[in-house]
C-alpha cells in the first residue's frame, strides 16, 4: 500500500529504486527481513551454480561500471585481482563517502546493510579472497552498529565463517572506522589507513590489484557498486544491460540537494537527463527563482549551466558536459548563487582536504584558493583569470592523485560557463548573483 502511494508522488513516480528500494520493505537490523525479500539467494546461486570464472564473467557481461567516481569496470578490476599471483586476497568495501552532501552510501550501510555484504561475499568468492574490510567513515555511527549488527548474525548463523552453507567457501569480515580524512576515501590512501599508517596515497603502479593491502592483492570497490551485485547475479547480466545508456548500464543514486524543491536521495536508470532530475524529480527551484546551474561529481565535480541540462547522467557524457558522475552529488544552484564563491568554497574544501605530500596540489590549490577569495572580496586584479587557468591546468597535469588532477575542475567548469561572473567581480566590483551583491562593498 506503502509503495502504491508512492507511485502517485512525483519524486518517486520518475525513479527506478531497483537498489535502494529495500530499504524501505526491511528493518536493516533484521536478517530474516532481508531473507524475507529474497536475500542470500544471489550468494547461494553464486556459490552452488556458478563457478569464479562465470561469477566475473556475468558481472563483466553487466557491464557494471564503479560507481564511486571513476567508472572503472567493475568485472575486469575483479578479474586484474583473480588473476593477480598469490594465496591470500583481500576485497574491500570502501563507505568513506566524504564530498560535501552527498550521503549515497551512508544511506545504503544505515538501511540495508545485509545487501553490500553480499555483494561482497560474491565478489570474495569470484575472486578468490577469504577475507574483508569495510572501511566506514567515523561519522557514520548508525552505519557501523547496523553493520556490525548484520555481520554478527551471519556469524551466529554460519553465514560467515568457514565453509559457508556447506560449501567449500571460507570468508571473514573485519569493519574499520576512518579518521576523517577525505582522502583515504582514494584507494592507496585507504590501503594505507587500514595498515595503521598515514592515509597519502601512492603512486600506481603497481595497483591495488597486484599490491594492495600488506602487499596482498586487494580489491576495493564502493558501497553501491558491491550493492549491486546481488542484483546482477539474481536478474543477470541481459536485465541489467536493458536499463542505461550504451555506455552506462543500471541505475545510479544521486544526493539531490541544494536550491530545488524536493531534496533527497534519488535513484534513476543511467541515461535519465539532469533536466528530469532537477524539474520531475526534485520539483524545480523554489520560490519561483531562476535555475543557473548543478555541480555534479562533488568537489572535484563540474559546474553544468542551463544550456546543457539536456545532459543525460551517463559517465561519459557528463565528463564531456565538462562535469563528471564522481560518487553522485548533485547540488543545484538558483540565479542568487555565486559562482565565484562557489568554486571558493570547493577549492576552500579541497585544499584543508589534500594530504600535501605532493607540490603542484598543495600548493597549486593553495594558490588558487588565494586569487579566488581576492576576487570573491572585489580585490580581483585583470590577469588574475590568466593565472588561474595556468594553475589549474599545472594542477592537474602534475598532482599524483584524482583529489589534486580533478581539484581545478570547478574553477575550470565556472571560468569556462560563467567567465563574465569573475569579469564583473574583478572590473565592476560587484556579484551579478543577487545573493552576494551587497557583499562587494570594499
Ligand atoms: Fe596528496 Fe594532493 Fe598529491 Fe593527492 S595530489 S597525493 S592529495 S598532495
Amino acid at each position: 500500500e506503502k509503495i502504491a502511494r508512492e507511485a502517485e508522488i512525483p519524486f518517486y513516480r520518475h525513479q527506478q529504486r531497483l537498489i535502494l528500494g529495500q530499504n524501505r520493505e526491511i528493518d536493516p537490523k533484521s536478517l530474516e527481513d532481508y531473507l524475507a525479500v529474497g536475500g542470500f539467494q544471489a550468494l547461494s546461486r553464486a556459490l552452488f551454480e556458478l563457478t569464479p570464472e562465470q561469477v566475473v564473467d556475468e558481472v563483466k557481461r553487466a557491464n557494471l561500471r564503479g560507481r564511486g567516481g571513476a567508472g572503472f569496470p567493475t568485472g575486469v578490476k575483479w578479474e586484474f585481482t583473480r588473476r593477480a599471483p598469490g594465496e591470500l586476497k583481500y576485497v574491500v568495501v570502501n563507505c568513506d563517502e566524504g564530498d560535501p552532501g552527498a550521503y549515497m552510501d551512508r544511506s545504503l550501510m544505515e538501511g540495508n546493510p545485509y545487501a553490500v555484504i553480499e555483494g561482497l561475499m560474491i565478489g570474495a568468492y569470484a575472486i578468490g579472497a577469504s577475507e574483508g574490510y569495510v572501511y566506514v567513515r567515523q561519522e557514520y555511527p548508525l552505519a557501523v552498529s547496523n553493520l556490525e549488527a548484520a555481520l554478527a548474525k551471519l556469524e551466529k548463523y554460519g553465514l560467515l565463517g568457514k565453509k559457508i552453507l556447506g560449501s567449500g567457501f571460507d570468508f571473514t569480515v573485519r569493519v574499520h572506522r576512518g579518521a576523517g580524512a577525505f582522502i583515504c576515501g582514494e584507494e592507496t590512501s585507504l590501503i594505507k589507513s587500514l595498515e595503521g599508517l598515514p592515509g597519502e596515497p601512492k603512486p600506481r603502479p603497481p595497483f591495488p590489484a597486484v599490491r594492495g593491502l600488506w602487499n596482498r592483492p586487494t580489491n576495493i570497490n564502493n558501497v553501491e557498486t558491491w550493492a549491486n551485485i546481488p542484483l546482477i547475479i539474481n536478474r543477470g547480466a541481459e536485465f541489467f544491460n536493458s536499463i542505461g545508456t550504451e555506455g552506462s548500464k543500471g541505475t545510479k543514486i544521486f544526493s539531490l540537494v541544494g536550491k530545488v524543491n524536493n531534496t533527497g536521495l534519488v535513484e534513476v536508470a543511467m541515461g535519465a537527463t539532469l533536466r528530469d532530475i532537477i524539474y520531475k524529480i526534485g520539483g524545480g527551484i523554489p520560490g519561483g527563482k531562476k535555475f543557473k546551474a548543478v555541480q555534479t561529481g562533488g568537489p572535484s565535480g563540474g559546474c553544468i549551466p542551463e544550456s546543457l541540462l539536456d545532459t543525460a547522467v551517463d559517465f561519459d557524457e557528463l565528463t564531456r558536459a565538462g562535469a563528471m558522475m564522481g560518487s553522485g552529488g548533485m547540488i543545484v544552484m538558483d540565479e542568487d548563487t555565486c559562482l565565484v564563491d562557489l568554486a571558493r568554497y570547493f577549492l576552500g574544501f579541497l585544499s584543508d582536504e589534500s594530504c600535501g605530500k605532493c607540490t603542484p596540489c598543495r600548493e597549486g590549490i593553495r594558490q588558487m584558493l588565494r586569487i579566488l577569495t581576492d576576487i570573491t572580496r572585489g580585490q580581483g586584479q585583470e590577469d588574475d583569470l590568466e593565472r588561474l587557468q595556468e594553475l589549474a591546468e599545472t594542477t592537474r597535469y602534475a598532482s599524483l592523485c584524482a583529489l589534486g588532477k580533478t581539484a581545478p575542475n570547478p574553477v575550470l567548469s565556472t571560468l569556462n560557463h560563467f567567465r563574465e561572473e569573475y569579469e564583473a567581480h574583478i572590473r565592476e566590483k560587484r556579484c551579478p548573483a543577487l545573493a552576494c551583491r551587497e557583499l562587494i562593498a570594499y
